[in-house]
């Protein structure tokens, strides 16, 4: 319909256009009624919609888009392209702004976070170098000093020394927590297997001659079992394996189990010299129960057995912003490195993982220059980094915590908080449901538990309770789907795996988005009870 118009024609007058910018009246107004569209279609499409997605199955979904080829000529005009997106595809996407939407670590972002991505969009810096970035990549040390100093207190004299320092690197942006994760291993591991005599280190010679020279078979990280699976990507990648992130157990408040992580340690360092400890990672804030490990006696058994400490903070992070909680994350000052998300507590658009070194100099073990671009001494930020060109998502970091303070942030931390707090208390109340893990920071995990089931649990022997369980878990994995199906609103599920007991399968809740209050928690439990009461009384 749109086609056949001669501005839709690949022409290189056309072409030329859209990258000159706007001179006359009448196509500044264009500029604006663009953003107008997208600002306002989108808010006016939130509102509308406070259901999760709208029914349709993914199959009919993929059938729709099965076209491999790219169009010839040009097919659409931008303010057609928009509205698809708004109509077509955004109430197929998940409404991840949704109070309802209390499933995953993705939520509601404040509105001004889409204008300074407008922003760092349009000015295009690439930090991986100064000669593309200039003021943006100062600006990002400045960003990553103000967390730096969150993370590790060092104090004024400490900031001053190395805020601007081209020789220090206090951290990395880099595209999401996985990233962050990586980088901290590839530290510890260059560390660990650093040049000496006859070796120039890991990283040149690669894994097989690091371990000869240090006359070693194998290098190992420890976790507990609750690490996010980013830590065996790692394993991977860096060569040493992902079957040697070990998993260490878990106590009963899904904390790492630590006197079986001194054992561990202790059979390896006493009993096994052919296995050198590469890192123990402290997590703050699981992914699956948001818990946090006991950071300080992991530091400990870190400084006495001299093992780098990493905590993986990529949820738990920003709670350091909340006078009323930051208690919860005591220990993390002694971690030699950290990962933070921002597109998870600091509520940025996706893209924004983080990582901190306590040593502004240990980056130097992964440091890489280039002839024609970062040049020794200059602070381009690509020579010490994973990666390379990227989005200046520091503007948008440093701008949020301007806009905010961290007065703003701890607030939204304190409500996630103090709100699953209140929804466990909730989910004790009710017969039909079990609180399974509590919230620590604001995670918890539930499931249903039918009072008569609870009474024959209490009578079951061992086998009996495996059936009984099996039978739970299936409960919780319908109603889990037809809640999710049903579309208003939405909880995720997971697997609870315990050595002494069965798989547990639970419901999760991420309490994040501030619209989430009590009386959005009670409706979803309503809906749940409901469900359980359609779908397995009613068949009777
Ligand atoms: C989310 C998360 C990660 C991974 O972060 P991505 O940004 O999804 O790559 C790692 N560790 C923990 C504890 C997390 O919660």
């Amino acid at each position: 319909m749109t086609n056949g118009k001669k501005d839709l024609v690949a022409n290189w007058q056309t072409l030329q256009r859209i990258f000159i910018r706007p001179e006359s009246e009448a196509s500044r107004t264009a500029l604006v009624k663009y953003m107008q569209q997208i600002l306002f279609g989108l808010h006016d499409f939130l509102k509308e919609n406070v259901g999760i997605t709208r029914e349709a199955s993914l199959l009919e979904l993929s059938q729709q888009f099965t076209d491999s080829r790219i169009n010839k000529n040009p097919k659409k005009k931008l303010e057609d392209v928009i509205r698809g997106l708004i109509e077509d595809i955004a109430p197929h996407a998940v409404n991840v702004a949704s109070p309802y939407f209390i499933g995953h670590m993705t939520s509601a972002i404040p509105f001004f976070m889409v204008h300074l991505a407008t922003i760092t969009a349009a000015l295009n810096q690439n930090p991986v170098k100064l000669e593309t970035s200039k003021v943006v990549s100062i600006l990002e040390r400045q960003v990553l000093a103000k967390i730096h100093r969150q993370i590790f207190v060092l104090g004024d004299p400490f900031y001053k020394e190395h805020v601007q320092n081209p020789q220090s690197t206090l951290g990395n942006f880099v595209e999401d927590g996985t990233l962050a994760n990586l980088t901290a291993l590839w530290v510890a591991r260059n560390v660990c297997l650093n040049p000496k005599k006859g070796f120039s280190g890991v990283e040149k010679e690669g894994i097989a001659a690091a371990y000869r020279s240090h006359g070693i078979e194998r290098s190992v990280v420890l976790v507990s079992r609750l690490a996010h699976y980013s830590l065996r990507k790692a394993g991977g990648v860096l060569g040493i394996g992902n079957e040697n992130i070990l998993p260490v157990d878990v106590d009963e408040n899904n904390r790492i189990d630590l006197a079986g992580l001194v054992r561990t340690v202790d059979r390896i360092r006493e009993n096994d010299n052919k296995t050198k400890i590469l890192a123990l990672v402290g997590i703050a804030g699981t992914t699956e129960t948001g818990t946090v490990d006991p950071l300080p006696e992991m530091a400990q058994i870190c400084s006495e057995n001299r093992i780098h400490f990493h905590v993986d903070a990529a949820w738990g992070g920003p709670t350091l912003l909340s006078g009323k909680y930051r208690h919860l994350l005591a220990g993390i000052e002694q971690a030699d490195s950290v990962t933070i998300d921002g597109h998870k507590q600091f509520y940025l658009p996706m893209g924004c993982g983080m990582v901190y070194f306590k040593d502004p100099y240990i980056m130097n073990s992964v440091a890489y220059h280039a002839e024609y671009i970062n040049r020794p001494g200059s602070v381009d930020l690509g020579i010490r980094s994973l990666v390379g060109s990227r989005a200046a998502t520091s503007l948008v970091l440093g701008s949020a915590l301007d806009i905010m303070g961290a007065g703003g942030y701890g607030l939204l931390i304190d409500h996630g908080i103090d709100t699953a707090r209140d929804f466990a208390s909730e989910i004790q109340k009710r017969p039909l449901f079990e609180l399974v893990t509590a919230p620590q920071l604001n995670i918890l995990t539930y499931r249903i538990f039918p009072p008569e089931l609870q009474k024959a649990w209490q009578a079951a022997g061992p086998e009996k309770k495996k059936a009984l369980n099996n039978r739970l878990n299936r409960i919780n994995i319908r109603v889990q789907r037809q809640q999710r199906e049903a579309g208003k609103s939405f909880v995720s599920r997971t697997t609870l795996k315990r050595t002494r007991e069965e798989d547990k399968v639970v419901f999760r809740a991420v309490i994040m988005n501030p619209m989430t209050d009590p009386d959005t928690l009670r409706e979803i439990l309503d809906e749940q009870e409901k469900i359980y009461q359609d779908s397995f009384l009613s068949d009777k």
